[in-house]
């Protein structure tokens, strides 16, 4: 009898310590599947993005396209190769290739830049609150490279009262 005692003991404690130990081990298994799939999340989150260090830009720009879509600049009024350019097709970003626009939905503005009433989609830009220079106004950036595109005002016509001014230096056009 205490022969089968001194096998059971042991035995059982054996069969309670995998109990225990089983919660913990798909913890564990539970914890990699979450950070794999985070890990793919911002993965995919990053695929839709260009992300370039300043060096590498100014390596592929030219001096001027650097000047307005890296360091916010803007180029000179009624200067623009498509200030007065109304052929059709679409208007990408000149830093990363991204289609910003169209030229449906370009219009003469008269203000010395191209204009457009509307971005191709809502997700191709992102708007920002700029107070530089003393005014508040909303700067237009790439969504994929976040270069400095231009401002939108609100004296655009219809039907969406917008003006998006943007620098024919932030763009590429490519005929449709
Ligand atoms: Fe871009």
């Amino acid at each position: 009898m205490k022969a089968i005692l001194f096998l059971l003991i042991p035995l059982l404690l054996l069969v309670t310590a995998y109990f225990i130990m089983q919660p913990s081990v798909n913890a564990n298994s539970l914890y990699h599947i979450m950070t794999d799939s985070t890990k793919n999340l911002q993965g995919k989150s990053m695929e839709n993005k260009v992300v370039k260090s300043e060096e590498e830009w100014k390596k592929e720009l030219t001096p001027e396209e650097y000047r307005v879509l890296r360091e916010k600049g803007t180029e000179r009024a009624f200067t623009g190769k498509y200030d007065h350019f109304f052929e059709k097709g679409v208007y990408k970003c000149a830093a990363c290739g991204n289609e910003l626009f169209s030229s449906d939905h370009k219009y003469d503005s008269g203000c010395g830049w191209p204009a457009y009433w509307t971005a191709l989609a809502k997700d191709k830009v992102i708007l920002k609150e700029d107070r530089s220079f003393g005014m508040v106004r909303t700067e237009v950036l790439c969504a994929k490279c976040e270069s400095h595109l231009g401002h939108v005002f609100d004296d655009g016509p219809e039907p969406t009262g917008q003006r998006y001014c943007i620098n024919s230096v932030s763009l590429e056009f490519e005929k449709k």
